[in-house]
Parts: structure tokens; sequence; C-alpha cells
């Protein structure tokens, strides 16, 4: 066995162990297409692998040539397919897959040419480069929010679509692709395109199951963070966020408060109107409080009928006006399944971060206020006393 069957061996057997790894994530997330085409993708490596292989055993190499050129682009497609799943954009089939015709028939009609005609060379190799440029496509025009990950992904693939490109220049600097087919595997052209191949194969198959991996883990924490009723943070997920969101606004030297909110009589208003009113309660108050929050907000459902939204850059004067206005708006709420009428409401506690405090600490101080509400008569605001941190002028904004 030469040293290009070998390379050719392990080349196959990593894409058998890709093959496996996406089909895992596939497996495990049915919802995940990506995976699935990703999965296929590396299939098709394999059997394009194996057919590199027996290619020698030919006396007319042509058709195998030719089949082993269209699977393998046939595999960069599957992959381009995967990649338009993962990035929400519609896989754009019919022009791949007349591409893949055109560039095949493309490639048997070479075959006549001299071996070492740029034209021929080039009709094996811009194919290939073609469909990586449009992958750098796919990854760049998605509307999803791009991570670091993501511009690696489209960047090494740009550089395998500038590899393919120029593998015709580097065959020319080491001497040719060899006579005939059968002498190509032991070129050392050959061993240098299989291993740069081996190289960029492997870092996008990596790259790409990494993107996957990450989406993976990200939904599965957002769900564990989300409340399915109120369709806000849950506890945990509230602390985690929240915290995030302190340390932002002590790192730039803002005022952060916190308001947490809790219903009033919520107990009777189940016992009064049954446990699905009193959900459409909590979902109603999550949604109002959904719409009241700007986007650098966090807000949770912190227990069954309480709940918690810190507000980044709003110092306590402006939380307790925000507090105000979603007491006074949840009043006038009306709310379906009710008695016509009813009036639910809600008492508040708000802090403002002090100097050297801690998220605990001001959840507690929070819920004291809250308590305090609750003492003066409920459906009321109350505010925790505060020492304020030392805000630069201008940093304060009572927008909210
Ligand atoms: P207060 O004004 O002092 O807050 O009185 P309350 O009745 O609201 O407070 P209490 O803590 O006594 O009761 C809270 C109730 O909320 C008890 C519990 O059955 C109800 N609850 C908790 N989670 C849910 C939920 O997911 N759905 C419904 N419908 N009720 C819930
Ligand atoms: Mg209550
Ligand atoms: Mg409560």
């Amino acid at each position: 066995m030469g040293s290009a069957d070998f390379v050719l061996m392990i080349n196959l057997s990593a894409a058998g162990l890709l093959a496996a790894a996406f089909m895992t994530i596939a497996v495990y997330d049915t919802g995940r297409v990506s995976a699935r085409w990703l999965a296929f993708s590396y299939l098709i490596g394999m059997a394009y692998f194996a057919i590199e292989f027996i290619i020698p055993a030919f006396a007319d190499a042509r058709l195998p040539v030719v089949t082993a050129f269209a699977v393998f682009l046939a595999a960069t497609i599957a992959f381009n397919g995967g990649l338009a799943h993962k990035y929400g954009i519609k896989p754009p089939w019919p022009p791949m897959l007349f591409f893949l015709v055109v560039a095949s028939v493309a490639v048997y009609l070479v075959q006549d040419l001299p071996r070492h005609a740029l034209t021929r060379m080039m009709a094996y190799q811009l194919p290939y480069a073609a469909m990586q440029f449009a992958a750098v496509g796919i990854v760049l025009s998605s509307r999803q929010r791009r991570g670091r990950l993501d511009y690696l992904l489209a960047a090494v693939l740009g550089a395998s679509a500038v590899q393919f490109a120029s593998k015709p220049f580097i065959a020319g600097a080491l001497g040719g692709w060899g006579a005939n087919p059968q002498a190509y595997v032991q070129t050392g052209y050959a061993l240098v395109s299989q291993s740069l191949g081996t190289v960029f194969g492997l870092a996008l198959a990596l790259l790409a199951l990494a993107v996957l991996v990450r989406d993976v883990l990200n939904e599965a924490t957002s769900k564990s963070e989300t409340d399915a009723l109120s369709r806000l943070f849950n506890r945990g997920g509230f602390e985690r966020h929240a915290e995030l969101a302190m340390r932002d606004a002590v790192r730039r030297g803002v005022p952060v408060a916190l308001v947490i909110a809790d219903l009033d009589h919520f107990k009777s208003i189940n016992d009064s109107f049954g446990h699905a009113s009193g959900d459409r309660v909590i979902a109603t108050f999550a949604g109002f409080l959904r719409e009241a929050a700007a986007e650098h907000h966090v807000a949770g459902r912190i227990g069954g009928e309480e709940f918690a939204i810190i507000l980044p850059g709003t110092n306590l004067a402006a939380a307790r006006l925000f507090a105000e206005g979603a007491r006074s708006a949840f009043g006038a709420l009306p709310i379906e399944g009710l008695a016509v009428g009813y009036r639910c409401s809600a008492s508040f506690g708000v802090a403002e971060l002090n100097a050297d405090e801690g998220f605990s600490n001001l959840m507690r101080r929070a819920d004291a206020a809250l308590y305090e509400a609750k003492n003066a008569g409920r459906d009321c605001v109350r505010v925790a006393p505060n020492i304020p941190r030392r805000v630069p002028a201008g940093k304060l904004s009572d927008k909210g």
C-alpha cells in the first residue's frame, strides 16, 4: 500500500467517525435537520474515498474518475445543505444540483485533454472551490446572530476554497499529478493534495460539529432557564442573567436597580376562579412585564406568583417610577376568566445596588421592601433605603 493509499484509508475512517458524530447529534435532537445533512455529507465522503481507493484497479479509469469527482462534489453540496439548515437559510438545492450535473459533464469532457492542461485541472478544482465559496455565502448571509465560531468557520471555508482553486498551481510546482489516474496516487502532489484536503476537511468538520454542539448546549441551557407558563426566565435563569447584567452595570459605572413584584391575594383568585384562571393571571402579568421591559432589562418569574426585573442604568427614583407605572397599568388590565370588574393587583419592592453590595443582598433588600408593601395594605410600591454608589455624572438614566 502506497503512502497516498494510506492517507486515503485514514480519510475514509475519519469521514466515518465524523458521520457518526453528526448522526449522534441528529439522533439526540431529531428536530436538527442540519445534523442529518452533515452526517449524510460525510457518508458520501466515505464513498468518495472508497472510489479513489479502487481507481488504480481500472484499466480505463475515466468513468470511476468522473464518478469520484461527482461523489465528492455531492458531499460538499450535502455539507452546504446542512449549513443552510443550520443558518436558517433555504438550501439552494436546484442550483447546487444543476451545478453538480454541469461540473460532472465538464469533467467528463476534459478527460481527453492532456492531463496537465490547465483547463482540465481547473475543471476538477474550481467546482469544489465554488461550493466552498457558496458555503461562506451561506454562513455570512444568515440573519442569525453570529459568534466567533461562525466567523472562524466562514474563514476556514474561504481558505479551503482558495486551496482548491490553487491546486493546479501546487501540482505544477510539485511536478504534476501523474501520467495517468493510476499513477496519480503515487505522486508527491497526491500526498500534498490529500494531506491539505485532510487538514481542511477535518478543520471544517470539527468547526461545523462545534457550531452544532454549541447550538444544542445553548438551546438546552435556555430551555432549562425558561419558565413555560410565563415564558420569562425561571428563578435559576433570572439569577444567572440578572447577576451578569448587574456586574456589567457595575463595570460600566452605571446604577442598577431591582424590582420584585408579588401578586396580591393570589390564593383567593385561585379559590374563586379556579387554577386555570390563576394561570392566566400569571401569564398576563408576565406578558405585561415582557412588554414593559427594555432589551437590556432581565425579567423572571422567581416564584409561583412572584416576579423580578433587574434594571441596569436605572437609579432608585427611576425604578420606583417603573414599578408605579407597572402597578397602575396592571390594575387596569382586564383578564379573561375573572368576574367582570374584578381588579387584580400586585405589590412591589424596589432596591438600588449599594456600593460593595452583592446580588443576593440586593435581592434581600428588595424582598424586604416588598414585605413592607404587603404590610402597608398591598397594591403599592415600597423602596429600600440605599447608600448610592458614586455614579459619574451623565451616566444616570431615567429611561429605565
Ligand atoms: P399575598 O397577597 O400575601 O401575596 O397573598 P397570596 O395569596 O398571593 O400569597 P400566598 O403565598 O399565600 O399564595 C400564593 C398562591 O399562589 C398559592 C399557590 O397555590 C398559588 N400558585 C403558585 N404557583 C401557581 C401557579 O403556577 N398557578 C396558579 N394558578 N397558582 C399558583
Ligand atoms: Mg401573593
Ligand atoms: Mg408570593
